[in-house]
């Protein structure tokens, strides 16, 4: 792809750099987004699922529908995207990694500097003394999983549609976007309010901001520049432009 050459001298001066990723980052690893290809579950909308009432009226269902997903992440590699984001960890002064995905693919990756704002599919955390812990078992051998201190319902350690985020990670990543140089979004449909808010902080606090999504979204209007093509091929040949130029 040819980059606007602006673009590319921005980069190079940047000392301080955020990237929010969505679903998108993860399709060539073979996760399918929740809105795209292969998003179905039997017939079931994320939508329907990914709910704190969907749990309450039917937490084997949740459960069975998390324990196919945790199949499809466990076989996933991380992709050339996510590699490049562990390299820019190493070679920016300073980096954080915002990600919406559940999938941990960005820290199989390399990445050590990650807010994951959605929570953890290897995590679960117990309903009644809410412990969260660590639970890698693929095929899940008990549905509903249960606390290993308590033995009551346990839950998947997911921030699920209506439910309020950590207000710690969101503060976080305010404050890191607030004085970042540059912010990268990849991937994601902004559909979910919270990378929109977050791009638009980091664009009043003077950053640069660049969209990487093969499709256009809600935030392809309000940022910098929109890179059009999947992240897989888009970020190895940015990096690659910045690193020939030092
Ligand atoms: P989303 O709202 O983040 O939308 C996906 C976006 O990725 C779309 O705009 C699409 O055009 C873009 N995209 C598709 N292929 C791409 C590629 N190769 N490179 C770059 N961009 C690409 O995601 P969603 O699926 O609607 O899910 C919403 C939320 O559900 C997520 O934020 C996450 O919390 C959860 N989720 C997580 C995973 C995961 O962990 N991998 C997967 C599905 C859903
Ligand atoms: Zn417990």
């Amino acid at each position: 792809m040819q980059f606007p050459e602006n673009l590319i001298q921005i980069l190079n001066a940047a000392k301080r750099v955020a990237v929010i990723t969505g679903a998108g980052i993860s399709q060539e690893s073979g996760v399918p987004t929740f809105r795209g290809e292969g998003g179905l579950w039997k017939q079931f909308r994320a939508e329907e699922l990914a709910t704190p009432e969907a749990f309450q009226r039917n937490p084997v269902l949740v459960w069975e529908w998390y324990d196919y997903r945790r199949g499809i992440c466990q076989k996933a590699e991380p992709n050339p995207g996510h590699l490049v984001l562990a390299e820019m960890e190493n070679y920016f002064e300073e980096f954080l990694l915002i990600t919406q995905n559940v999938d941990g693919l960005h820290g199989r990756a390399g990445n050590r500097k990650i807010l994951e704002i959605h929570g953890n599919i290897w995590k679960a955390r117990c309903t009644v003394c809410r412990k969260i812990y660590e639970n890698f078992e693929v095929p899940l051998i008990k549905i509903p999983v249960r606390c290993p201190d308590c033995d009551s319902i346990a839950r998947p350690h997911i921030v699920w549609f209506g439910e309020n985020y950590d207000t710690e990670i969101l503060w976080e990543a305010n404050e890191f976007l607030s004085k970042s140089d540059i912010v990268l979004i990849i991937g994601t449909s902004g559909m979910v309010q919270i990378p929109v808010q977050l791009t638009e902080i980091a664009k009043r606090n003077g950053a640069t901001t660049i969209e990487i999504n093969p499709e256009k979204s809600h935030l392809t209007n309000i940022v910098s520049f929109h890179l059009e093509g999947k992240s897989g091929i888009i970020l190895p040949e940015l990096f690659s432009m910045i690193r020939n130029r030092k």
